[in-house]
Protein backbone atom coordinates (compact mmCIF):
# COMPACT_ATOMS: atom_id res chain seq x y z
CA UNK A 1 0.00 0.00 0.00
CA UNK A 2 1.34 3.52 -0.54
CA UNK A 3 -0.42 6.94 0.42
CA UNK A 4 0.22 9.69 -2.46
CA UNK A 5 -0.66 13.11 -1.37
CA UNK A 6 -1.70 15.67 -4.02
CA UNK A 7 -1.40 19.45 -2.59
CA UNK A 8 -3.28 22.56 -4.09
CA UNK A 9 -1.37 23.42 -7.21
CA UNK A 10 -1.65 19.66 -8.26
CA UNK A 11 -5.31 20.01 -8.08
CA UNK A 12 -5.92 23.27 -9.34
CA UNK A 13 -8.19 22.68 -12.13
CA UNK A 14 -9.31 20.23 -15.14
CA UNK A 15 -5.45 19.69 -16.24
CA UNK A 16 -4.14 19.32 -13.32
CA UNK A 17 -6.55 16.53 -11.86
CA UNK A 18 -6.36 15.00 -14.99
CA UNK A 19 -2.94 14.44 -14.85
CA UNK A 20 -3.42 13.45 -10.78
CA UNK A 21 -5.73 10.58 -12.15
CA UNK A 22 -3.33 9.33 -14.72
CA UNK A 23 -0.19 9.43 -11.84
CA UNK A 24 -2.46 7.46 -9.92
CA UNK A 25 -3.71 5.03 -12.79
CA UNK A 26 -0.04 4.36 -13.33
CA UNK A 27 0.36 3.02 -9.60
CA UNK A 28 -2.93 0.91 -8.89
CA UNK A 29 -0.82 -2.16 -8.16
CA UNK A 30 0.41 -0.38 -5.60
CA UNK A 31 -2.78 0.10 -3.52
CA UNK A 32 -2.83 3.52 -3.51
CA UNK A 33 -4.52 5.67 -0.67
CA UNK A 34 -5.07 9.23 -2.21
CA UNK A 35 -5.12 12.15 -0.20
CA UNK A 36 -6.08 15.74 -1.53
CA UNK A 37 -5.79 19.42 -0.31
CA UNK A 38 -8.11 21.95 -1.52
CA UNK A 39 -7.81 23.15 -5.10
CA UNK A 40 -5.13 26.02 -4.70
CA UNK A 41 -6.34 29.13 -3.01
CA UNK A 42 -9.41 27.54 -1.62
CA UNK A 43 -8.15 27.58 1.69
CA UNK A 44 -7.14 31.02 2.17
CA UNK A 45 -10.48 32.05 0.24
CA UNK A 46 -12.25 29.59 3.55
CA UNK A 47 -10.04 31.43 6.23
CA UNK A 48 -11.09 35.21 4.44
CA UNK A 49 -14.71 33.93 4.34
CA UNK A 50 -14.32 33.12 8.38
CA UNK A 51 -12.90 36.83 8.80
CA UNK A 52 -15.56 38.09 7.24
CA UNK A 53 -18.23 35.86 8.85
CA UNK A 54 -16.37 37.19 12.26
CA UNK A 55 -17.03 41.17 11.13
CA UNK A 56 -20.62 40.00 10.76
CA UNK A 57 -19.88 41.05 7.22
CA UNK A 58 -22.89 38.85 5.59
CA UNK A 59 -22.58 40.21 2.07
CA UNK A 60 -19.15 39.84 1.51
CA UNK A 61 -19.25 36.48 3.41
CA UNK A 62 -21.72 35.12 0.54
CA UNK A 63 -20.09 36.62 -2.10
CA UNK A 64 -16.77 34.77 -1.48
CA UNK A 65 -19.01 31.43 -1.18
CA UNK A 66 -20.60 31.86 -4.48
CA UNK A 67 -17.27 32.40 -6.08
CA UNK A 68 -16.27 28.90 -4.17
CA UNK A 69 -19.63 27.35 -5.76
CA UNK A 70 -18.76 28.91 -9.39
CA UNK A 71 -15.30 26.99 -9.28
CA UNK A 72 -16.33 23.86 -8.26
CA UNK A 73 -19.40 23.60 -10.14
CA UNK A 74 -17.57 24.83 -13.29
CA UNK A 75 -14.60 22.24 -12.42
CA UNK A 76 -17.74 19.60 -12.28
CA UNK A 77 -18.90 20.56 -15.62
CA UNK A 78 -15.34 20.35 -17.21
CA UNK A 79 -14.43 17.25 -15.61
CA UNK A 80 -17.54 14.81 -16.20
CA UNK A 81 -19.72 16.54 -18.79
CA UNK A 82 -21.36 13.67 -21.16
CA UNK A 83 -20.60 11.48 -18.49
CA UNK A 84 -23.05 9.58 -15.87
CA UNK A 85 -21.44 11.72 -12.67
CA UNK A 86 -22.16 14.88 -14.14
CA UNK A 87 -25.59 15.23 -12.15
CA UNK A 88 -24.78 13.52 -9.12
CA UNK A 89 -21.79 15.59 -8.45
CA UNK A 90 -23.17 18.62 -9.65
CA UNK A 91 -25.58 18.05 -7.06
CA UNK A 92 -23.55 17.07 -4.53
CA UNK A 93 -20.82 19.83 -4.66
CA UNK A 94 -23.75 22.25 -4.88
CA UNK A 95 -25.35 20.83 -1.50
CA UNK A 96 -22.19 21.60 0.14
CA UNK A 97 -21.61 24.87 -1.06
CA UNK A 98 -25.17 25.44 0.28
CA UNK A 99 -24.33 23.78 3.96
CA UNK A 100 -21.82 26.38 3.86
CA UNK A 101 -23.63 29.11 3.22
CA UNK A 102 -26.19 28.33 5.69
CA UNK A 103 -23.69 27.48 7.92
CA UNK A 104 -21.89 30.75 7.24
CA UNK A 105 -25.05 32.88 7.59
CA UNK A 106 -25.60 31.37 11.26
CA UNK A 107 -22.24 33.08 12.48
CA UNK A 108 -23.30 35.80 11.24
CA UNK A 109 -26.21 36.30 12.46
CA UNK A 110 -24.86 35.28 16.15
CA UNK A 111 -22.06 37.24 15.89
CA UNK A 112 -19.97 34.47 17.25
CA UNK A 113 -16.85 32.93 15.32
CA UNK A 114 -15.59 30.02 17.64
CA UNK A 115 -12.67 28.14 16.81
CA UNK A 116 -14.99 25.17 16.54
CA UNK A 117 -16.89 26.79 14.16
CA UNK A 118 -14.02 27.94 11.45
CA UNK A 119 -12.77 24.19 11.58
CA UNK A 120 -15.96 23.62 10.24
CA UNK A 121 -15.55 26.13 7.49
CA UNK A 122 -11.78 26.07 6.30
CA UNK A 123 -12.41 21.55 6.22
CA UNK A 124 -14.77 22.72 3.77
CA UNK A 125 -12.11 22.95 0.84
CA UNK A 126 -10.62 19.35 1.14
CA UNK A 127 -14.25 17.84 1.58
CA UNK A 128 -15.10 19.81 -1.96
CA UNK A 129 -11.74 18.71 -3.75
CA UNK A 130 -11.82 15.34 -2.45
CA UNK A 131 -15.52 14.88 -3.75
CA UNK A 132 -14.94 16.34 -7.20
CA UNK A 133 -11.69 14.04 -7.83
CA UNK A 134 -13.50 10.63 -6.60
CA UNK A 135 -16.39 11.69 -8.94
CA UNK A 136 -13.60 12.36 -11.73
CA UNK A 137 -11.51 8.98 -11.14
CA UNK A 138 -14.31 6.48 -11.42
CA UNK A 139 -15.31 8.46 -14.67
CA UNK A 140 -12.12 7.70 -15.96
CA UNK A 141 -12.32 4.16 -14.96
CA UNK A 142 -10.84 3.54 -11.74
CA UNK A 143 -13.49 2.52 -9.35
CA UNK A 144 -12.48 4.44 -6.38
CA UNK A 145 -14.62 5.14 -2.76
CA UNK A 146 -14.01 8.17 -1.08
CA UNK A 147 -13.50 7.85 3.06
CA UNK A 148 -14.30 10.42 5.37
CA UNK A 149 -10.96 12.04 7.15
CA UNK A 150 -13.04 12.60 10.42
CA UNK A 151 -13.00 8.73 10.33
CA UNK A 152 -9.31 8.13 10.13
CA UNK A 153 -7.47 11.52 11.77
CA UNK A 154 -8.51 11.39 15.22
CA UNK A 155 -7.12 14.64 17.38
CA UNK A 156 -7.56 16.51 20.87
CA UNK A 157 -10.62 19.09 20.43
CA UNK A 158 -7.66 21.77 19.67
CA UNK A 159 -10.01 22.80 16.72
CA UNK A 160 -7.63 24.89 14.31
CA UNK A 161 -4.43 22.53 15.23
CA UNK A 162 -5.34 19.52 16.24
CA UNK A 163 -2.74 17.05 17.60
CA UNK A 164 -3.09 13.89 16.58
CA UNK A 165 -3.89 10.46 18.92
CA UNK A 166 -1.50 8.15 17.27
CA UNK A 167 -3.22 5.06 18.78
CA UNK A 168 -6.74 6.15 17.88
CA UNK A 169 -5.51 6.50 14.44
CA UNK A 170 -3.49 3.20 14.30
CA UNK A 171 -6.74 1.53 15.38
CA UNK A 172 -9.31 3.64 13.41
CA UNK A 173 -7.29 3.32 9.82
CA UNK A 174 -6.62 -0.45 8.72
CA UNK A 175 -9.94 -1.47 9.21
CA UNK A 176 -11.71 1.95 7.68
CA UNK A 177 -9.25 1.51 4.90
CA UNK A 178 -9.88 -2.39 4.22
CA UNK A 179 -13.59 -1.42 4.40
CA UNK A 180 -13.60 0.84 1.36
CA UNK A 181 -11.20 -0.78 -0.81
CA UNK A 182 -14.09 -3.74 -1.11
CA UNK A 183 -14.68 -3.99 -4.52
CA UNK A 184 -12.50 -1.00 -5.46
CA UNK A 185 -8.95 -0.04 -6.94
CA UNK A 186 -8.43 2.93 -4.52
CA UNK A 187 -9.32 4.99 -2.19
CA UNK A 188 -9.03 8.82 -1.74
CA UNK A 189 -9.64 10.93 1.16
CA UNK A 190 -9.48 14.75 2.50
CA UNK A 191 -6.12 15.44 3.52
CA UNK A 192 -5.98 18.63 6.67
CA UNK A 193 -9.35 17.36 8.01
CA UNK A 194 -9.53 15.46 11.45
CA UNK A 195 -12.17 15.22 13.94
CA UNK A 196 -11.87 15.13 18.04
CA UNK A 197 -13.18 12.14 19.88
CA UNK A 198 -16.48 13.52 20.15
CA UNK A 199 -16.86 13.68 16.73
CA UNK A 200 -16.91 17.37 15.81
CA UNK A 201 -14.64 18.79 13.12
CA UNK A 202 -10.94 19.65 13.52
CA UNK A 203 -8.05 20.74 11.02
CA UNK A 204 -3.65 19.77 11.34
CA UNK A 205 -3.23 23.24 11.05
CA UNK A 206 -1.98 25.01 7.33
CA UNK A 207 -0.02 22.74 5.01
CA UNK A 208 -1.46 19.83 7.39
CA UNK A 209 -2.58 17.42 4.49
CA UNK A 210 1.63 16.10 4.67
CA UNK A 211 0.97 15.70 7.93
CA UNK A 212 -2.22 13.64 7.01
CA UNK A 213 -0.53 11.25 4.35
CA UNK A 214 2.14 10.53 6.77
CA UNK A 215 -0.02 9.63 9.80
CA UNK A 216 -2.35 7.31 7.29
CA UNK A 217 1.20 6.27 6.02
CA UNK A 218 1.96 5.35 10.12
CA UNK A 219 -1.39 3.40 10.94
CA UNK A 220 -1.36 1.54 7.32
CA UNK A 221 2.67 0.68 7.65
CA UNK A 222 2.39 1.56 3.94
CA UNK A 223 5.12 0.89 1.39
CA UNK A 224 6.10 4.66 1.22
CA UNK A 225 4.46 8.12 1.43
CA UNK A 226 4.57 10.18 -1.98
CA UNK A 227 4.30 13.89 -1.26
CA UNK A 228 3.11 15.23 -5.02
CA UNK A 229 3.41 18.92 -5.67
CA UNK A 230 4.35 21.87 -7.75
CA UNK A 231 8.44 21.51 -7.52
CA UNK A 232 10.54 18.82 -8.51
CA UNK A 233 11.16 17.50 -4.65
CA UNK A 234 13.02 19.30 -2.12
CA UNK A 235 15.81 21.81 -3.33
CA UNK A 236 18.74 23.48 -2.03
CA UNK A 237 16.56 26.49 -1.73
CA UNK A 238 13.08 27.73 -2.30
CA UNK A 239 12.53 28.35 -5.74
CA UNK A 240 10.18 31.50 -5.50
CA UNK A 241 13.45 33.27 -3.66
CA UNK A 242 16.57 31.32 -5.20
CA UNK A 243 17.05 31.97 -8.74
CA UNK A 244 19.07 27.90 -10.00
CA UNK A 245 18.22 25.48 -6.42
CA UNK A 246 18.71 21.89 -7.28
CA UNK A 247 16.89 19.13 -6.61
CA UNK A 248 18.46 17.25 -3.52
CA UNK A 249 17.85 13.18 -5.09
CA UNK A 250 18.21 12.31 -1.36
CA UNK A 251 18.14 13.60 2.38
CA UNK A 252 17.82 12.29 5.71
CA UNK A 253 14.71 12.45 7.81
CA UNK A 254 16.43 14.69 10.61
CA UNK A 255 17.67 17.14 7.21
CA UNK A 256 14.05 17.72 5.93
CA UNK A 257 12.69 17.96 9.68
CA UNK A 258 14.79 21.11 10.21
CA UNK A 259 14.07 22.51 6.99
CA UNK A 260 10.67 22.28 7.25
CA UNK A 261 10.62 23.38 10.47
CA UNK A 262 13.05 26.59 9.40
CA UNK A 263 10.68 27.35 6.53
CA UNK A 264 10.91 24.83 3.59
CA UNK A 265 7.28 25.04 2.93
CA UNK A 266 7.72 22.11 0.88
CA UNK A 267 6.62 19.89 3.79
CA UNK A 268 4.61 20.27 6.70
CA UNK A 269 7.28 20.12 9.74
CA UNK A 270 5.54 16.96 11.29
CA UNK A 271 5.52 15.15 8.00
CA UNK A 272 7.93 13.38 9.06
CA UNK A 273 7.71 11.93 12.28
CA UNK A 274 5.31 9.25 12.08
CA UNK A 275 7.31 8.18 8.84
CA UNK A 276 10.34 7.94 10.71
CA UNK A 277 9.42 5.91 13.54
CA UNK A 278 8.61 2.85 11.19
CA UNK A 279 11.30 3.70 8.61
CA UNK A 280 9.00 4.60 6.29
CA UNK A 281 10.45 6.11 3.22
CA UNK A 282 8.82 9.78 2.14
CA UNK A 283 9.11 11.11 -1.43
CA UNK A 284 8.49 14.50 -2.61
CA UNK A 285 7.19 14.33 -6.54
CA UNK A 286 6.94 16.86 -9.03
CA UNK A 287 3.33 16.23 -10.64
CA UNK A 288 3.72 18.10 -13.40
CA UNK A 289 7.08 15.98 -14.76
CA UNK A 290 5.87 12.98 -12.67
CA UNK A 291 9.03 10.87 -14.52
CA UNK A 292 11.64 12.90 -12.54
CA UNK A 293 12.66 11.72 -9.64
CA UNK A 294 12.08 13.96 -6.81
CA UNK A 295 13.86 13.69 -3.54
CA UNK A 296 13.50 10.49 -1.38
CA UNK A 297 13.92 11.29 2.35
CA UNK A 298 15.81 8.44 4.42
CA UNK A 299 17.12 7.26 7.05
CA UNK A 300 20.01 8.91 8.15
CA UNK A 301 22.73 6.36 7.86
CA UNK A 302 22.64 6.38 3.86
CA UNK A 303 23.02 9.87 3.71
CA UNK A 304 26.35 11.64 3.29
CA UNK A 305 27.63 14.26 5.66
CA UNK A 306 27.53 17.97 3.94
CA UNK A 307 25.41 20.98 3.84
CA UNK A 308 22.33 20.53 2.34
CA UNK A 309 20.17 23.44 1.55
CA UNK A 310 19.75 27.22 2.96
CA UNK A 311 15.83 28.00 4.10
CA UNK A 312 15.01 30.81 5.79
CA UNK A 313 11.44 32.43 8.30
CA UNK A 314 10.90 35.60 6.52
CA UNK A 315 8.79 36.84 9.57
CA UNK A 316 9.99 36.37 12.96
CA UNK A 317 10.38 38.02 16.27
CA UNK A 318 13.22 38.12 18.69
CA UNK A 319 12.46 38.18 22.65
CA UNK A 320 15.20 39.59 24.71
CA UNK A 321 15.11 38.66 28.90
CA UNK A 322 17.27 40.22 30.70
CA UNK A 323 17.48 39.14 34.65
CA UNK A 324 20.35 40.23 37.27
CA UNK A 325 18.63 37.65 39.41
CA UNK A 326 19.70 34.54 36.92
CA UNK A 327 22.89 34.61 37.77
CA UNK A 328 23.31 30.99 39.41
CA UNK A 329 19.75 31.02 39.90
CA UNK A 330 19.28 27.43 39.36
CA UNK A 331 15.32 26.91 38.03
CA UNK A 332 15.36 30.19 35.97
CA UNK A 333 15.15 28.78 32.46
CA UNK A 334 12.42 26.39 33.01
CA UNK A 335 10.55 29.42 34.45
CA UNK A 336 11.16 31.22 31.61
CA UNK A 337 10.05 28.40 29.18
CA UNK A 338 7.07 27.80 31.32
CA UNK A 339 5.43 30.63 30.38
CA UNK A 340 6.08 30.25 26.60
CA UNK A 341 4.48 26.70 27.37
CA UNK A 342 1.50 27.89 29.23
CA UNK A 343 0.31 30.17 26.81
CA UNK A 344 1.04 28.00 23.98
CA UNK A 345 3.93 29.60 22.27
CA UNK A 346 6.43 27.87 20.34
CA UNK A 347 9.69 28.88 20.46
CA UNK A 348 12.39 28.00 17.81
CA UNK A 349 15.73 29.84 18.52
CA UNK A 350 17.50 30.50 21.93
CA UNK A 351 20.91 31.83 23.11
CA UNK A 352 21.70 32.73 26.67
CA UNK A 353 24.56 34.59 28.32
CA UNK A 354 24.89 35.20 32.00
CA UNK A 355 22.21 37.63 32.04
CA UNK A 356 20.16 37.43 29.02
CA UNK A 357 18.35 35.33 27.44
CA UNK A 358 17.01 35.44 23.77
CA UNK A 359 14.34 33.33 21.88
CA UNK A 360 12.45 33.74 18.57
CA UNK A 361 8.78 32.93 17.50
CA UNK A 362 7.09 33.21 14.44
CA UNK A 363 6.28 36.93 13.44
CA UNK A 364 2.48 36.30 13.46
CA UNK A 365 2.16 35.65 17.19
CA UNK A 366 0.52 37.82 19.69
CA UNK A 367 3.04 37.49 22.50
CA UNK A 368 1.35 40.62 24.77
CA UNK A 369 0.49 38.06 27.50
CA UNK A 370 3.63 36.09 27.60
CA UNK A 371 5.76 39.81 27.99
CA UNK A 372 3.09 40.49 30.56
CA UNK A 373 3.73 37.52 32.64
CA UNK A 374 7.64 37.05 32.10
CA UNK A 375 8.17 41.07 32.83
CA UNK A 376 7.23 40.55 36.44
CA UNK A 377 10.42 38.58 36.99
CA UNK A 378 12.73 40.19 34.08
CA UNK A 379 13.15 43.19 31.64
CA UNK A 380 12.10 41.83 28.19
CA UNK A 381 11.90 43.57 24.86
CA UNK A 382 10.35 42.38 21.65
CA UNK A 383 12.54 42.69 18.31
CA UNK A 384 10.63 42.75 15.57
CA UNK A 385 10.86 42.42 11.46
CA UNK A 386 13.63 40.06 11.96
CA UNK A 387 14.34 37.09 9.53
CA UNK A 388 15.74 33.43 10.46
CA UNK A 389 18.21 31.72 7.93
CA UNK A 390 19.00 28.30 8.77
CA UNK A 391 21.78 26.37 6.37
CA UNK A 392 20.89 22.44 7.07
CA UNK A 393 22.72 19.64 6.80
CA UNK A 394 24.58 16.42 8.65
CA UNK A 395 27.64 17.40 10.32
CA UNK A 396 28.20 20.39 9.03
CA UNK A 397 31.06 21.54 11.72
CA UNK A 398 33.09 19.56 9.19
CA UNK A 399 32.48 22.03 6.40
CA UNK A 400 35.30 24.91 6.50
CA UNK A 401 34.00 26.94 4.29
CA UNK A 402 30.44 27.74 5.75
CA UNK A 403 31.63 30.34 8.16
CA UNK A 404 33.79 31.80 5.52
CA UNK A 405 30.34 32.03 2.80
CA UNK A 406 28.65 33.26 5.73
CA UNK A 407 30.27 36.23 6.44
CA UNK A 408 30.96 37.01 2.60
CA UNK A 409 26.85 37.05 2.57
CA UNK A 410 26.63 39.22 5.16
CA UNK A 411 28.99 41.78 4.71
CA UNK A 412 28.61 44.76 6.88
CA UNK A 413 25.13 43.48 7.92
CA UNK A 414 24.79 42.62 11.42
CA UNK A 415 23.76 39.41 13.11
CA UNK A 416 20.86 39.44 15.74
CA UNK A 417 21.60 35.52 17.17
CA UNK A 418 23.66 32.80 15.69
CA UNK A 419 22.89 29.04 16.83
CA UNK A 420 23.68 25.97 16.04
CA UNK A 421 22.25 22.95 17.36
CA UNK A 422 24.70 20.08 18.73
CA UNK A 423 23.83 17.29 16.38
CA UNK A 424 25.14 19.96 13.41
CA UNK A 425 21.88 20.04 11.26
CA UNK A 426 21.64 23.32 10.96
CA UNK A 427 23.31 26.34 11.54
CA UNK A 428 20.90 29.72 12.64
CA UNK A 429 21.23 33.12 12.19
CA UNK A 430 18.85 36.02 12.72
CA UNK A 431 18.95 39.12 10.78
CA UNK A 432 16.66 42.11 9.77
CA UNK A 433 13.60 40.89 7.62
CA UNK A 434 14.76 43.99 5.08
CA UNK A 435 17.86 41.76 3.94
CA UNK A 436 17.01 38.13 4.18
CA UNK A 437 16.43 37.46 1.14
CA UNK A 438 18.95 38.61 -0.37
CA UNK A 439 21.03 36.88 1.97
CA UNK A 440 19.47 33.89 1.38
CA UNK A 441 20.78 34.60 -2.66
CA UNK A 442 23.67 35.21 -1.31
CA UNK A 443 24.18 32.44 0.87
CA UNK A 444 23.54 29.50 -1.80
CA UNK A 445 25.14 31.80 -4.39
CA UNK A 446 28.31 30.70 -2.34
CA UNK A 447 28.04 27.43 -0.80
CA UNK A 448 26.23 25.96 -3.80
CA UNK A 449 26.78 27.97 -7.28
CA UNK A 450 30.63 28.01 -7.09
CA UNK A 451 31.39 31.43 -7.38
CA UNK A 452 33.00 31.82 -4.07
P1 LIG B 1 1.43 21.91 -1.94
O1 LIG B 1 0.29 22.78 -2.33
O2 LIG B 1 1.73 20.85 -2.95
O3 LIG B 1 1.35 21.38 -0.54
P2 LIG B 1 3.27 23.93 -1.02
O4 LIG B 1 3.03 25.28 -1.63
O5 LIG B 1 2.81 23.68 0.37
O6 LIG B 1 2.71 22.85 -2.03
O7 LIG B 1 4.83 23.58 -1.09
C1 LIG B 1 5.52 23.66 -2.32
C2 LIG B 1 6.29 24.96 -2.37
O8 LIG B 1 7.32 24.93 -1.38
C3 LIG B 1 7.06 25.18 -3.64
O9 LIG B 1 6.25 25.79 -4.63
C4 LIG B 1 8.22 26.08 -3.20
O10 LIG B 1 8.00 27.44 -3.51
C5 LIG B 1 8.22 25.95 -1.69
N1 LIG B 1 9.55 25.63 -1.15
C6 LIG B 1 10.15 26.28 -0.12
N2 LIG B 1 11.37 25.81 0.12
C7 LIG B 1 11.58 24.80 -0.76
C8 LIG B 1 12.66 23.91 -1.01
N3 LIG B 1 13.79 23.94 -0.29
N4 LIG B 1 12.52 23.01 -1.99
C9 LIG B 1 11.39 22.95 -2.72
N5 LIG B 1 10.33 23.78 -2.56
C10 LIG B 1 10.40 24.70 -1.59
N1 LIG C 1 -5.59 23.13 2.33
C1 LIG C 1 -4.80 23.26 3.55
C2 LIG C 1 -3.97 24.53 3.49
O1 LIG C 1 -3.96 25.20 2.48
C3 LIG C 1 -3.97 22.07 3.84
C4 LIG C 1 -2.93 21.71 2.80
O2 LIG C 1 -3.05 22.08 1.63
O3 LIG C 1 -1.98 21.03 3.16
O4 LIG C 1 -3.36 24.87 4.47
MG1 LIG D 1 1.84 22.13 1.40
Amino acid sequence: MIIMKFGGTSVQNEAAISRVIEIVRARLERKPVVVVSALSKVTDLLYKICDEAAARHTEQAKEHIEALRERHLGLAEELLSGTEFLDEAYTKVDALCQELDAFVHAVCVVGDLTPKSRARIISRGEVLSSTLICYAMNARGIRTNLVDAKKLIITDDDYLKGEPDKKAICAAVPAEIEKAYRNVEAVITQGFVSSARDGSTTVLGRGGSDYTASLLGMALQAEEVQIWTDVDGVMTADPRVVEHPVTLREIAFEEAAEMAHFGAKVLHPMTIEPAVRLGIPIYVLDSTHPDSKGTGVFGSERIPDGIKAVSSKENIQVINIFSTKMLGASGFLSKVFGVFSDHKVPVDMISTSEANISVTVDGGTDLSAVVAELSEFADVTVDRDKSQISVIGKNLHAEAGLFAALSKALGPNGIHMISQGATFINLSLVVDRSICKETVRLIHQYLFENHA
